[in-house]
């Protein structure tokens, strides 16, 4: 894998931070970006096409590509298992484009080894607390839901010093220029690695402390 001559950047971050949208917009004014195609056991959402957002497919389908060791990582994220295969990486350096993998924090940790060259970036929100404001705003998940994918983001911002470059999504344009900076220029964002510690700390105190989490905490205690 390490032998490839292509350049990957791989994208991970807390949901609710706009990863997504970061990326997909990366990939529609970038032509030479193109988005790694993930293999995934959920459904379809609305809009989404098979084979261009993600290869749906079954449990067991899924497991025989683990079996066959053709993924180059996975993970099981919120009960939905989802996973890089090994071709991807290839397809795309054949093809001579800029590989974009949007991972979660447990398949970049399986994969930096996989892929020594490939630099990371974790996209932050500035609090815990506007991290909550967009699953709110959301609006579609039930409570307990949003409260998971919250105890998930501790977890997720608690590893985020494994990262090369952090970005803090205040605005998405602002978010999207840094993005855009790193990966098409070839810079380095603009928080360095130790502020980036720094911001994740800052964020753990808040999980930790703030009392609006304290009072949710007694009303979920076991994140399901
Ligand atoms: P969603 O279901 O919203 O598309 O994605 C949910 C989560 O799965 C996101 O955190 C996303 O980064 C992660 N994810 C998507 N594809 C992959 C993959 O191939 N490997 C891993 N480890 N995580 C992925």
């Amino acid at each position: 894998m390490a032998d490839l001559q292509t350049k990957v950047f791989v994208v991970s971050a807390p949901s609710g931070t706009g990863k997504t949208t970061l990326n997909r917009r990366l990939v529609s004014d970038h032509p030479e970006v193109e988005m790694s195609v993930s293999y995934t056991t959920r459904s379809k959402r609305q809009g989404e096409v098979e084979g261009v957002h993600y290869h749906f497919v079954t449990r067991e389908r899924f497991q025989e590509l683990i079996d066959r060791g053709e993924m180059l990582e996975y993970a099981e994220v919120f009960g939905t298992l989802y996973g890089t295969p090994r071709d991807e990486i290839r397809r795309l350096a054949h093809a001579g484009k800029i590989a974009l993998l949007e991972i979660d924090v447990q398949g970049w940790r399986q994969a930096h080894k996989s892929l020594p060259e490939a630099k990371s970036i974790f996209v932050l929100p500035p609090s815990v607390a506007t991290l909550w404001q967009r699953l709110e705003q959301r609006g579609t998940e039930p409570m307990a839901v949003r409260w998971r994918r919250l105890m998930t983001a501790k977890t997720e911002v608690a590893n985020g010093t494994m990262y090369d470059h952090f970005i803090v999504n205040y605005s998405l344009d602002a978010a999207y220029e840094e993005l855009e900076s790193i990966v098409i220029k070839g810079k380095t964002s603009k928080i360095g690695h130790a502020e980036g510690e720094a911001l994740c700390n800052r964020l753990l105190d808040e999980f930790a402390n703030a009392p609006w989490i304290q009072k949710l905490a007694l009303e979920f205690p076991n994140p399901t």
